[in-house]
């Protein structure tokens, strides 16, 4: 029912400043009614740093933020450089409010990919059962948890090492009705779609932009990843912090945002925004515009 999403590139920040981040963008939903509330961040294996742990809670806002500080499992002054985390209010449509209901849902036990989304994948049943069929396990009695499972089915079928993220993100979302979609990997990358449902980025970049206008890109959405330099290269480049939100509470953090249309993908990996379109039709505008809020 609400998303939140916030990566600081480069900026060292407490794993205190990003829940207080995540924690407050969630309550500036809170006025839609939802009925839980979870977040995922980055950074929070002991050996593997950049694995991703979930919190999830039934209840409000405030029920989550104390499950957050009362977990001695993680540093909380800890300093770090770039990181990332996601946010979601939920209102359950498929599968009771409870824990392990909430978002976000996740691939694997590993946490691979995880995944919040707002409204209904009407078509989710006959996803499950294939998948169900191909041996992955559900633990949630949601629609969206086909999400996850799905990008993970691409990815262990994935024709070569060098199929991004963001390309079984966007072959996921094609599969699926009227969705936002925001979805992020252990490599500070993230990918969210719209359909439907308004989505804004807002982005707080380091230095000025030459250019306000954010060429789309049509094609094969690629992205550069840290596993597999593919050639394409990002739209846009600007070390930034990008927040991303339902809602235009984003304000608080910067006034400068880029408003999503549907069937718009952004990904955001190592700084860089690329912005593309799918299902193209003729003679639409190629760029999206980084407005100024006043
Ligand atoms: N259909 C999803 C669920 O029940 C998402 C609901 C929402 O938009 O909060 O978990």
């Amino acid at each position: 029912c609400g998303i939140f999403a916030y990566l600081n590139y480069r900026v060292p920040q407490t794993r205190k400043d990003i829940f207080t981040t995540l924690v407050k963008g969630l309550q500036r939903l809170e006025y839609r009614g939802y009925d839980s509330a979870g977040v995922a961040v980055d950074g929070c294996g002991k050996d593997d740093k950049n694995s991703i742990c979930l919190f999830k809670k039934k209840g409000k806002v405030k029920a989550l933020d104390e499950e957050l500080y009362k977990n001695d499992s993680l540093d909380l002054d800890m300093e770090l450089d770039t990181h990332f985390g996601i946010a979601h209010t939920r209102w359950a449509t498929h599968g009771e409010p409870s824990a392990v209901n909430s978002h976000p849902h996740r691939s694997d036990k590993n946490n691979e990919f995880v995944v919040i989304h707002n409204g209904i994948i009407t078509n989710y049943k006959e996803l499950k059962k294939y998948l169900v069929s191909k041996g992955y396990e559900f633990e949630s009695e949601t629609d969206t948890e086909v999400i996850p499972k799905l990008i993970k089915y691409l990815y262990d079928n994935r024709e070569s090492n060098c199929v991004s993220f963001s390309t079984l993100v966007e072959r996921v979302i094609q599969q699926l009705f009227e969705q936002s979609v925001l979805s992020f990997n252990a490599l500070h990358s993230f990918i969210c779609s719209r359909r439907g449902s308004p989505l804004l980025i807002g982005v707080r970049c380091q230095y000025k932009l030459s250019t306000d206008q954010i060429p789309i890109q049509y094609n094969s959405g690629e992205i550069n990843t840290p596993q597999c330099n593919l050639n394409s290269s990002p739209n846009q480049f600007c070390p930034l912090n990008a927040f991303l939100h339902s809602d235009l509470a984003i304000i608080e953090h910067t006034n400068k945002v880029i408003y999503l249309e549907d069937d718009d993908i952004a990904a955001v990996a190592e700084g860089k925004l690329s912005l593309h379109r799918m299902n193209r039709s003729a003679g639409e505008d190629p760029v999206r515009v980084i407005q100024t809020l006043q």
